[in-house]
């Protein structure tokens, strides 16, 4: 063991984050994250998950699960290139193409790990990504492991990246150059101005990549913000997550059949990580199917939203400029972020404060994610909750 000395720097950083309110405490669930969920033996209403559409609890995906779990195993036994591609790995990834109106899908375990392995599959030495400098912190890191030059953009600044992307294209000096834009920003719900990305980069010849993951089972009737702009074909690669609206876990990324091909020949992940098991693989193909038969979920999913929001901001509470169900109620000052999301899980409500490094600072914030299963009783018991807390941290009049 090293000396203790060696990590003394973790004790004295911890205890600052501490002190300074940025240190996230971690509480564990006692149910599913559902619209209600138990903690410490309490009741809460929970304006916390990505379970947009309630499908984390759906019985044909539990089915579906249990079903996959029993025929094929807990564990596919194997990284996707030696032998733990399942038949129902190849299902999933034709589903998704078809959902996501691409020639070819290939699923990893994680969101995460589809922008290790897309951005640095295809970016290198001699290249440049422009990114936008709100872009999940998955896509930063994806861009680190690449030995390409990145360049931020200005938060959706269109007059920004226009001139970054010129700039970079007559300079002579990339051999490939690449935008990437979340499609849902994650802290603030709006969406990418993606018809904007697309032209610059057809101006300027650059591959198009767009993190899709708060869009999908969301925005386009399911199939994602570039559907909702009517862009499809127009982007080369699309991120998705199975751990949001489609209530699993995982991710894939959409595209052509050749780059397709080529994630599965080079991207580490997917050569060097366990494929996804068998259940999960199941319960997601059945929430695709459950997603292109109907639109019920996602009705219900915005009616809620607009319900809350409408509600807050009635209230007189700040949401910055969100444009979809995140819904986040901006606070400011990151201690009384944390005090504000203290108050109301006194009150019965459980809505996590998000502060810095997650946010920039001093933008702290309470991230309210309504989802198609809260009542409208639930909701009004939030809005209840939020103007007693909200007059008495003087927040709002
Ligand atoms: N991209 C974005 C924009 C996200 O919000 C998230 C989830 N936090 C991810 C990627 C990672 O997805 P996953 O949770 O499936 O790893």
């Amino acid at each position: 063991m090293a000396s203790p000395t060696l990590f003394s720097f973790i004790t004295e950083q911890l205890a600052d984050l501490k002190a300074r309110g940025l240190y996230n405490t971690i509480e564990p669930l006692e149910s599913a994250n559902g619209p209600v969920i138990r903690m410490g033996g309490r009741s809460f209403v929970n304006l916390s998950s990505n379970n947009y559409l309630g499908l984390a609890t759906d019985k044909r995906l539990i089915d579906a699960a249990v079903q996959a779990t029993i025929q094929f195993g807990v564990g596919s036994g194997a990284v996707r290139t030696i032998n733990g591609t399942l038949s129902l790995h190849i299902e999933l990834e034709e589903k998704l193409a078809a959902f996501k109106g691409t020639e070819a899908a290939v699923a990893y375990p994680s969101g995460f790990n589809c922008n290790m392995a897309a951005i640095s599959a295809i970016m290198g030495d001699g290249d440049a990504i422009l990114s936008d400098e709100l872009n999940h912190a998955s896509i930063i890191d994806g861009c680190r492991l690449t030995k390409s030059k990145v360049i931020r953009y200005s938060h959706s600044d269109m007059d920004d990246l226009r001139t970054k992307a010129r700039e970079a294209r007559e300079s002579g000096r990339y051999a490939k150059i690449m935008v990437i834009s979340d499609g849902v920003f994650s802290m603030d719900g709006d969406i990418a101005k993606l018809p904007e990305i697309v032209d610059i980069a057809e101006t300027y010849d650059l591959i198009t990549y767009v993190d899709d993951a708060h869009g999908s089972g969301v925005l386009g009737g399911g199939a994602g913000t570039v559907k909702h702009f009517g862009l499809s074909g127009r982007v080369d690669l699309q991120i998705g997550t199975l751990s949001k609206a489609v209530g699993v876990v995982g991710g894939y990324v959409a595209c052509s059949q050749a780059v397709a091909d080529w994630l599965k020949a080079r991207s580490r992940p997917f050569l060097f990580s366990t494929s996804l098991p068998p259940g999960a693989v199941a319960a997601s193909i059945a929430a695709i199917d459950l997603l292109q038969e109907s639109r019920d979920l996602q009705e219900q999913l915005w009616n809620n939203a607009s319900y809350l929001q409408n509600g807050l901001r009635r209230l007189g509470f700040s949401l910055g400029p969100t444009a979809t169900p995140i819904t986040p109620c901006i606070v400011g000052d990151e201690e009384k972020t944390q005090r504000f999301s203290a108050m109301l899980y006194e009150e019965g409500i459980f809505a996590k404060a998000i502060v810095f490094p997650t946010v920039p600072k001093g933008t702290g914030r309470i991230r309210n994610m309504p989802t198609s299963e809260h009542t409208s009783e639930m909701l009004d018991r939030a809005l209840a909750a939020y103007e007693k807390v909200g007059c008495e941290l003087g927040i709002i009049g």
